[in-house]
């Protein structure tokens, strides 16, 4: 019965799909899920106005071509104001001052949008379908709040990991059980070890700093810390929470966040799901997230070296370092002897230092070494030359991790990474963490141990197995894609 409303969709004429309005939050670590997601809402005949910042859309016309960003006849892109200041930066914005911005003014933005959909539906005579669904972010909330407004059903996506989710839902009880704010002398005397066993379903030895980094302040009214406990309250006025999970991964994760919110559907890993389930033939297939130029040298330099035997480098869209710490770890992956592809983004280092490195370092590496600015990250990590993902643990290079079977050494830099990393060195048995303030002796030391040691081994068995959950969750008739059906029917139609 499922099946059959939703292949109806597609034999539906434009005007009278269903169409969804969906929203993710303004970083690349959420605009490429919720871009996999309009993607196979599109695969299953959805309209699609897909909502970017006016920031990200002017970033996203500069990676790709405009053509790109003019749409398809049922998929369209459009923007609103985040509240900030113009810029045209090639870097992420300051994240406590989009989270502000964006929970303070973006409500009256995102409501008069959705009208002028409806208006432009209403003048053009049956082409194009009037909004009769939201999709937002879960660090979007005021469009949930906006789709209750305006009577349509609405589904949130939580673009993080589940672990994750659990430790910022108990935020409250920090603050309930006097353990935020902290004090000075806490951020560097050992409080950050006290044990923390009371989050259902998480390990009973959890450590304060294996929570996302937002509680490491003594000020009770931090942006971050309290945006959180805000945003994943707001979650419950969705009719379904979309997780880019899978349940042979995070089971017992998934079980207790069904208990604190409304029905929750995991689809992930989402870039395999979209690769089983959309055509290629499909128009969208070839839409990309980018907001960085993509390079593919990376991919030809990786071509014909031997099967696990470069070390892939990559900090994501969002972290930075000092410059010391950027040093520490080019002489670490120079001193370790292997080949490595490392991505260093422009803005990679704090402050306004280029992330420049030393000529001796180019000369020590000199045919091992290639650096890239923005590489395509999923083809990188499943090609075969590669053996270790030293990663700053976002919950996207996670997955892909995984997905590509690639063990991981991990520098956490923030947000929910740290819990990430707590989870994937001892929950899943996949990952090694780097100190806070890397040394170059430990980042060789670690490396070596993930490529060549015993425990290097038992990683690669481990990512292996889960890899294989993954996969089979994300095929065609896998429980992602049959959880997406129930999302449709469930939730979007209802
Ligand atoms: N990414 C990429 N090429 C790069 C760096 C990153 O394609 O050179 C992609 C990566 O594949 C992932 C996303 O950017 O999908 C980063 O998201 P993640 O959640 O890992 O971290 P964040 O950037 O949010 O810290």
């Amino acid at each position: 019965m499922v099946r059959k409303e939703i292949m109806e969709i597609g034999s539906l004429a434009p005007g009278e799909r269903p169409h969804a309005v969906m929203i993710p939050y303004p970083a690349q670590g959420h605009i490429t899920p919720m871009l996999n997601l309009a993607k196979l809402l599109h695969a299953r005949g959805f309209h699609v106005t897909f909502v970017n910042n006016e920031f990200n859309h002017r970033r996203l016309l500069r990676s790709h071509s405009a053509d790109t960003l003019r749409g398809l006849p049922a998929f369209r892109f459009a923007a609103i104001a985040d509240g900030l200041p113009p810029s045209d930066r090639e870097a992420t914005q300051d994240i406590p001052a989009l989270c502000y911005s964006t929970m303070t003014t973006c409500l009256p933005r995102f409501k008069e949008l959705v009208v002028k959909l409806n208006e432009e539906a209403e003048a053009s005579g049956g082409v194009l379908p009037p909004v009769t669904c939201v999709v937002a972010d879960s660090a979007m909330s005021f469009a949930l709040a906006a789709a209750r407004e305006l009577s349509l059903r609405c589904a949130t996506l939580w673009t993080a990991s589940a672990c994750g989710f659990m430790s910022y839902y108990h935020y409250k009880d920090l603050l309930d059980r006097g353990l935020f704010p902290l004090k000075e002398a806490q951020l560097s005397n050992g409080y950050l070890d006290t044990i923390i066993d009371w989050i259902p379903s998480m390990p009973k030895d959890l450590r304060l700093r294996d929570l996302p980094s937002f509680v490491r302040t003594t000020d009770p009214d931090d942006i971050m810390f309290n945006f959180f406990i805000h945003e994943t309250a707001a979650m419950s006025q969705a009719s379904g929470v979309v997780i880019n999970t899978w349940d042979e991964l995070d089971a017992p994760l998934l079980d207790a966040m069904s208990k604190l919110l409304p029905p929750v559907y995991t689809v992930g890993p989402l870039h395999l799901t979209v690769r089983n389930n959309v055509s290629e033939e499909s128009p969208l297939a070839d839409i990309g997230s980018n907001l960085w130029k993509e390079q593919n040298a990376p991919l030809r330099w990786l071509d014909g070296r031997p099967p696990r035997s470069v070390l892939y480098v990559n900090f994501g869209s969002i972290t930075v370092m000092s410059k010391e710490h950027l040093l520490e770890f080019a002489w670490g992956l120079a001193n370790t002897g292997y080949a490595f592809l490392w991505n260093v983004r422009p803005d990679l280092v704090k402050g306004d230092d280029e992330a420049a490195l030393p000529p001796e370092f180019f000369a020590a590496t000199e045919g091992r070494s290639m650096l890239s600015t923005w590489c395509p990250q999923e083809k990188v990590l499943e090609h075969e030359a590669v053996g270790i993902f030293l990663t700053h643990s976002g919950w996207n290079s996670s997955v892909e991790g995984i997905c590509g079977g690639v063990p991981m050494v991990c520098w956490p830099f923030f947000a929910e990474q740290q819990t990430n990393c707590r989870y994937k060195c001892t929950e899943w048995g996949i990952g090694m963490e780097i100190g806070d303030d890397v040394r170059r002796t430990e980042v060789e030391a670690m490396i070596r141990e993930a490529m060549e040691g015993e425990k290097g081994r038992e990683m690669q068995r481990r990512v292996q197995e889960l890899r294989e959950s993954a996969l089979a969750s994300a095929r065609c008739d896998g429980r992602s894609m049959r959880n997406v059906d129930r999302l449709i029917h469930e939730v979007l139609l209802a």
